[in-house]
């Protein structure tokens, strides 16, 4: 656990026998490329050493920074950049400098061979591998189920431009891989820049996934896929979840172009699809150029809250994950623990054709949420969660003779479950303070128009449920 501030910006560094703080303050206000550059210089040794670090969003503690791991990962969502920014620590340096023996007996290698068969030698992971989460781009604006256009619209042609596999035809260069993950999921393209008039370019690699694509492409109406990895590559340097600055954005162009806010805050002409003026204007909401950034880099709401527009604003919790599938995804990132689309499957529930019952539905996400807490808690990827089945998780923590979990598991899953909702709950929060804008009940997907009485009824049933989940009795 780390309490306090630094003095000065640090760096903390971590291995099996140390533990050790260096004054970086030379590299505050620097972007995520340079800092990564001058930290790798200081502490080689890739492969068994990882580096954590913030940018100029983190810095100036905006609730939209995310922290970034080593290149091409990140811990995204409400802002665990800025907590690291509270702290003055622009970087953390974790060395590999150790490792455990292997219990005796050959139990830990048959269940590894297990595991690593399922992940490449089956069908389970192959649309990982392929073409990635972008696949999801093309099948969304198929059930017209893609925000576009600040929400305006769930599905269009133009969107052709950016899906997984015109991303993959035009733009990919290699899949790439967390450390030890035989998939390969993260798909790697390329933006080319002109540094000299003699036709001098450099070329940088950026990793992109269907959210991002989302927000910084549809979203905000930019349907070219190398303009969708230039806006990544310019949130990436800032420090930025690059999926809240797609939203707010989105929000600010329609708000400027309803004349609720002016130029005079925007500073750029925002317009969708205009993405020069998106690259300048992420910059602004990273270094808080102006108030109306600096209210805007606090989140949307806040924003909206201030100048008006709140009812097209997309904030289900935070700003909006891909998916308008309709009213179980609208709730459950909502009243989500983390406002997160990785919280619970509600965008897969609504894709089924069970028709429109709220116990159902509460339960499908009470039971969602718990199996990928335990996922979460063992760090294993919730994308191979159709390979860690409970029983392959029980053979993995035997094999490591972690018997009594093994024992344990839905016990286990549910305790994290519990602890987590109490803990949340302690810290303010209140399911039905949170609203639902009014933008998402406007929308028309493959099944209709949006079921006002079913969302409401899901939102108190399933705000009721987790409040019993976190030991709080109703009126309390
Ligand atoms: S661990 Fe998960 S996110 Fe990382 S490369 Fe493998 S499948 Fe992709």
């Amino acid at each position: 656990m780390i309490t306090g501030i630094a003095k000065t910006p640090s760096a903390l560094i971590v291995g099996s026998r140390q533990i050790e703080i260096k004054d970086v303050h030379y590299l505050w206000g620097t972007d995520l490329q340079v800092a990564g550059k001058v930290l790798r210089r200081m502490f080689p040794g890739g492969g068994h050493r990882t580096i954590l670090r913030i940018g100029p969003a983190g810095e100036r503690q905006s609730p939209m920074a995310c922290i970034t791991a080593d290149t091409y990962r990140h811990f995204g969502r409400l802002g665990g950049g800025a907590v690291m920014g509270s702290k003055k620590l622009k970087a953390i340096m974790i060395h590999g400098d150790s490792s455990f023996q292997l219990p005796e007996g050959g139990e830990y290698v048959k269940v590894f061979d297990k595991v690593y068969k399922d992940m490449t030698d089956t069908d389970m992971m192959s649309k990982y591998h392929n073409l990635g989460t972008p696949g999801n781009v093309r099948l969304m604006n198929d059930l017209k189920a893609l925000p576009i256009r600040n929400l305006q619209a769930t599905a269009d042609p133009a969107t052709e431009g950016i899906t997984g596999e015109k991303f993959a035809e035009a733009a990919l260069l290699r899949n790439a891989a967390c450390a030890g993950c035989p998939v390969g999921c993260i798909h790697i393209g390329f933006v080319r820049e002109r540094f000299q008039d003699e036709n001098r370019y450099i070329y940088r690699q950026i990793s992109y996934d269907h959210e991002l694509i989302v927000t910084v492409g549809s979203m905000i109406g930019v349907m070219d896929c190398f303009e969708v990895l230039k806006l990544i590559d310019e949130a990436e340097k800032m420090g930025l979840d690059v999926m809240s600055p797609g939203v707010a954005l989105a929000w600010a162009t329609e708000a400027l172009a309803k004349g609720i806010i002016t130029e005079k805050e925007t500073l750029v002409p925002l317009a969708f699809g205009n993405s020069a003026s998106y690259i300048a204007a992420i910059r602004h909401l990273a270094y808080g150029t102006n108030e109306f950034y600096q209210l805007l880099s606090q989140g949307t709401e806040k924003a909206a809250a201030h100048y008006g527009g709140g009812d097209f604003a997309c904030v289900l919790g935070q700003e909006m994950a891909g998916y308008a599938t309709g009213e179980t995804f609208f709730v459950s990132q909502a009243l989500g623990l983390r406002h997160s689309h990785l919280d619970s499957g509600g965008y897969s529930y609504d894709q089924k054709p069970q028709g429109k019952n709220v116990e159902d539905a509460v339960k499908f996400l009470v039971q969602d949420e718990k199996a990928r807490c335990l996922l979460n808690s063992m760090v294993s990827c919730l994308f191979a969660r159709g390979v860690y089945t409970d029983e392959v998780l029980g053979n993995c923590l035997r094999s490591v003779c972690y018997d009594i979990l093994a024992d344990n598991i839905d016990t286990i899953a549910t305790e994290i479950q519990r602890l987590r909702w109490k803990m949340r709950v302690r810290s303010g929060y209140q399911p039905e303070n949170i609203t639902i804008p009014k933008r998402f009940t406007e929308i028309t997907t493959w099944k209709g128009p949006l079921d006002r009485q079913f969302l409401e009824a899901l939102k108190t049933a399933y705000g009721q449920r987790i409040m019993d989940l976190a030991g709080i009795e109703k009126g309390a």
